[in-house]
């Protein structure tokens, strides 16, 4: 096999190792235990939920027991309606302004930090009038800062303010949420979390939350579902713009209880096993405790390697817990493809996949629930190696 045609290299995840560690950034291996309890559910019982009618009572006794345990581990207030939308995250760039905007006029505020919130601005700026807080660095056209919300760069008029807690190509990720200034604190914040939903605490209201979405390819299942949770006070029949589809329309899925069309039953059944998962795991400290340990060790070996390794992120307090974007020998291609190379033939696969953003710069180790901190441990030790045999 050629050097350029090595599988590695064209991001195949079927590597020949016995066992594999997908470090992909999703969609991504679940948690071993809850990809054992998927493939258990169809040897054990006659009828799954792949066969079964949305509207059956076992349907919709999954439905609610999967909505019952994610409002337990994420310690959702009642005041939120906790819906599964469809459509992907993209969908949620365009429902959000859809359902907050009434006229195309209305303004809403984005933090740009990242590939994600500037696709997010993107489409939003269809339906609404889009103002930015773009964080992009003049210099080096790089994100790698989360800027400073205040009075005067957000409009007192905005809808909403909207941010994503996890930029998941650039390796930024917001550990809490940010504070609104005093005279902004009646703008709901709108958070895209679709790459850490599930690995840290929320405050609901202390932070302000109106909307919080999270695609399920990440942290909390497959693609073909996602969670969207809505402040009650933004329902209501006379809020969205007119022109919101109904399968986009958070009052008509909140009023139809998820069940206005049919939603992706299995998916939704998986996503009640991960939170499951989540629960007897210790809950979300817990999980919270697991990604810190997992991202340091990663960090830790790339800050310790006397550059050999790279990471763009310089301020620790904002560093990904969930994707640690690497160089190589400062990106030197024949260096990286030898990496990629060793790395794949020890299973550990999915540290360079094509976004809709292209390769990107940097390699990256996607770390999510699915990924253990032995996973990391290994990943790790092989690094350390590497740099070794490499310097
Ligand atoms: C993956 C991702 C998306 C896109 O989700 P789709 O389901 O592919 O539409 C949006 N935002 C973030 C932060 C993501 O990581």
């Amino acid at each position: 096999m050629t050097h350029d045609t090595h599988p590695a290299l064209i991001g195949s995840l079927r590597s020949s190792a016995a066992s594999i560690i997908n470090f992909s950034p999703g969609p991504t291996s679940l948690p071993k235990a809850v990809e054992q309890q998927i493939a258990d559910s169809f040897q054990n019982q006659p009828l799954t939920s792949l066969a079964m009618s949305h509207r059956a009572p076992e349907f919709i006794e999954l439905l609610k027991s999967t909505i019952a345990t994610t409002r337990e581990v994420m310690q959702i207030p009642d005041d939120y309606e906790v819906l599964f939308t469809h459509a992907g995250g993209h969908g949620q760039f365009a429902a959000v302004p859809l359902n907050l905007c009434k006229e195309t006029t209305d303004k809403a505020c984005y933090v740009i930090n990242g590939t994600w919130s500037a696709r997010g601005a993107e489409e939003a700026s269809r339906y609404c009038q889009v103002q930015t807080i773009d964080a992009k660095d003049p210099a080096t056209g790089h994100y790698t800062r989360f800027p400073e919300l205040t009075e005067n760069n957000i409009d007192a008029d905005a809808k909403y303010i909207y941010l994503c807690s996890n930029e998941t190509v650039n390796g930024i990720e917001l550990h809490r949420l940010p504070k609104r200034p005093k005279s902004r604190q009646h703008i709901p914040l709108v958070v895209d979390a679709s790459s850490d939903f599930s690995t840290k605490p929320i405050d609901w209201h202390g932070d302000g939350v109106g909307v919080l979405f999270a695609c399920a390819s990440k942290n909390i299942g497959h693609p073909g579902v996602t969670m969207t949770i809505v402040r009650k006070d933004l329902l209501g029949k006379d809020k969205a713009s007119p022109l919101c589809p109904g399968v986009f329309n958070y009052t008509t899925f909140s009023e139809a209880e998820n069940l206005w069309n049919t939603p992706a039953t299995f998916n939704i059944e998986v996503v009640g096993m991960v939170m499951n998962w989540l629960k007897q795991q210790g809950g979300i400290e817990q999980c919270e405790q697991r990604s810190i340990a997992k991202a340091k060790a990663i960090y830790d070996t790339i800050d310790q390697s006397n550059g050999f390794y790279g990471t763009p992120i310089k301020d620790k307090a904002i560093r990904s817990r969930m994707n640690v974007p690497f160089n190589v020998k400062n990106g030197d291609d024949a260096i990286t493809e030898k990496f990629l190379i060793e790395a794949w033939e020890l299973g550990m696969v999915g540290l360079r996949t094509l976004t809709p953003f292209g390769v990107g710069d940097y390699l990256r180790a996607s770390i999510y629930n699915g990924i253990t901190l032995t996973d990391v441990e290994t990943l790790v030790s092989f690094m350390k190696r590497f740099a070794q045999e490499n310097s």
